[in-house]
């Protein structure tokens, strides 16, 4: 039988966070994750029941259906470092010339070696080969933040480095972006805001 991936959906849509805003791509976000943040912006991923396990020929059949065009796609989640072998779906995609793209908190798994772009978005300390593996780095900030996750960050040296203000179930929380907002100026541009574009336009 050949080997299945717990997928929540699969999705076309521009990216609306970090360095790649406004890109095209195809999401695919795998079901589960090994972390329980209580203020997790995708609770889909949390509901094994609504998980399709799909074999690689289905998710590229069902890949070419909705955006046959379009290059890149998104791993993300959930977690999908949890997958048993990534490694072999991200190798299959970049035979089709795929550019794989991966968000993750950089727990659960290894990063597969041929993932083009990754974006590590800690949730707790990671061993720092996991840190230099990332392209960007973008830490979620929520609106109560304050020094200690201010000296978290501080310790936390990365060129591309985002703060991405924690959303509410409704969408933007106006208190993390001003946070942030301030956060960014003050770092002299160390520090960079990611505003969930997704969510201002409406789009998943
Ligand atoms: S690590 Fe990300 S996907 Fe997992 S529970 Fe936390 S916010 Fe949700």
């Amino acid at each position: 039988m050949s080997k299945t991936y717990a997928i929540c959906e699969i999705f076309h849509s521009v990216q609306g966070e970090a360095t790649h805003t406004g890109l095209p791509m195809v999401f695919i976000r795998f079901s589960g994750c090994p972390l329980q943040c209580s203020w997790c912006d995708e609770p889909l991923h949390r509901q094994p029941t609504k998980a399709e396990h799909l074999t690689l020929e289905q998710i590229r059949a069902r890949i070419l259906e909705i955006a046959p065009n379009t290059p890149n796609i998104l791993l993300t989640g959930g977690e999908p470092l949890i997958a048993d072998e990534l490694d072999t779906l991200v190798e299959y995609f970049k035979e089709q010339e795929y550019w794989i793209a991966m968000e993750t908190c950089g727990e659960g798994g290894e990063i597969p070696a041929e993932v083009d772009w990754v974006t590590l978005s800690p949730k707790n300390p990671l061993p720092q080969t996991v840190y230099e593996r990332a392209d960007e780095i973008k830490f979620v900030i929520g609106p109560d933040a304050g020094d200690t996750e201010k000296q978290q960050l501080s310790s936390c040296q990365h060129p591309n480095f985002w703060l991405q203000p924690r959303a509410l179930p409704s969408g933007p929380d106006p208190r993390a972006v001003d946070l942030c907002y301030r956060w960014a100026l003050e770092s002299g541009g160390t520090w960079r805001l990611s505003l969930q574009t997704h969510k201002y336009i409406g789009v998943d």
